[in-house]
């Protein structure tokens, strides 16, 4: 099959602006994005087909190339000879995942601004900053999930600043040097001096900003939380961090959970705890209680008899977990709460009691079946 001509690909004419290029390859590139197009094969290929024209005309050296000599002109000085199809979907989102912005939330495996990802065409894509922020949650939010508005300050490009083509290197952000060799001519390529290999210069830099035209800027960024973090987990919402320079792609925003104490309930994993004290009357005749659970209260019932130390599972009353299914539990531990001070009528009440024999601690004793027992040992 004959190869398209680039201009064509991409629906521009020959003497297309570089943002016009940009501007049609990233509707391209959304269009037929795999997240859009899951097992299409048709728009995969017409997603390379894009990403390859781009990376010819988005490069000054190569765009002049291809207009001098058109598809033969790529041939062994593609850099790295990824042509004829060869580019695959991790070399497009490593060099052009910036293209995408929000829209897919970036690309991935990039280097951190200043050091630099080369990608294999010669251009650096330069990546703003992580931003980094501690966002405190109760444990009823835990629970349920929440979504945060979180007020940042994001480095941004200022309004009003203009960026041109590097003049030194063209665009490709490095420049080669011929030197002599007992070998013959080595050429060697080095980051462009002029404009430390972004590729580009700024032609107008408003005041008071930063060497790349860059600003902060309050924001509000919306965060949504999923149920069942934990103290100390982090979050990673790609593209909200720092932008990076002259087009270069956002940084990430890393959300740092802290995890208020609850006063009533501790947690322990995906299990909740809860100390409940009751009367002594109440734990000879049995009562019902409410207890607080992270979704409001609930009723339990408690057997006459109840033991001091018996612990009540109430199922599904715990937390959810991010990485699995299933909800956690919320154990009652029974405290039988004993006065230390009782009025002469009560006094005379626990005197008669202390000599019966009904009231003998008998551990040992049971008045339940065997059946029950059993039935207790797994719930
Ligand atoms: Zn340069």
């Amino acid at each position: 099959m004959a190869k398209r001509d680039y201009y064509e690909v991409l629906g521009v004419s020959k003497g297309a602006s570089d943002a016009e290029i940009k501007k049609a390859y990233r509707k391209l590139a959304i269009k037929y994005h795999p997240d859009k197009n899951p097992d299409d094969q048709e728009a995969e290929a017409k997603f390379k087909e894009a990403a390859e024209a781009y990376e010819v005309l988005s490069n000054a050296q190569k765009r002049q190339r291809y207009d001098q000599f058109g598809h033969a002109g790529m041939g062994g000085a593609a850099g790295g000879g990824g042509y004829g199809g060869g580019m695959n979907m991790d070399d497009i989102f490593e060099q052009f995942g910036d293209i995408f912005g929000g829209a897919f939330g970036g690309g991935g495996g990039f280097g951190g601004f200043g050091g630099g990802g080369r990608s294999r065409g010669g251009r650096r894509v330069f990546k703003g900053s992580n931003l980094r922020v501690r966002v405190k949650l109760t444990l009823e939010e835990v629970a349920n999930g929440v979504t945060k508005k979180l007020r940042l300050k994001r480095q941004v490009e200022a309004d009003g600043i203009n960026y041109t083509t590097c003049a030194t290197c063209r665009g490709s952000g490095q420049v080669n040097r011929v030197t002599n060799t007992i070998l013959g001519q080595m050429q060697t390529a080095s980051t462009c001096p002029a404009c430390k290999g972004l590729g580009k210069t700024i032609t107008n830099k408003p005041s008071g900003t930063d060497e790349n035209g860059m600003t902060r800027k309050e924001e509000v960024v919306e965060v949504k939380i999923p149920a069942g973090v934990v103290d100390g987990m982090q979050l990673k919402v790609s593209g909200k961090g720092n932008a990076g320079p002259m087009g270069g792609v956002n940084g990430d925003l890393i959300v740092v959970i802290e995890v208020e104490d609850h006063v009533e309930l501790e947690r322990e994993g995906q299990n909740l705890h809860y100390d409940l004290y009751i009367s002594l009357p109440d734990a000879v005749l049995g009562t019902k209680v409410d207890v607080p659970t992270v979704k409001g209260k609930a009723r339990i019932k408690l057997d006459p008899g109840t033991q001091s130390g018996k612990i009540l599972r109430l199922r599904g009353k715990g937390l959810p977990s991010v990485e699995s299914y299933g909800t956690g539990d919320l154990l009652v531990h029974v405290n039988v709460w004993t006065p230390k001070n009782v009025s002469d009528k009560y006094k005379k009440v626990f005197e008669e009691m202390q000599g019966d024999a009904e009231f003998d601690p008998n551990p040992g004793r049971s008045d339940k079946s065997f059946f029950d027992k059993v039935k207790e040992m797994f719930t």
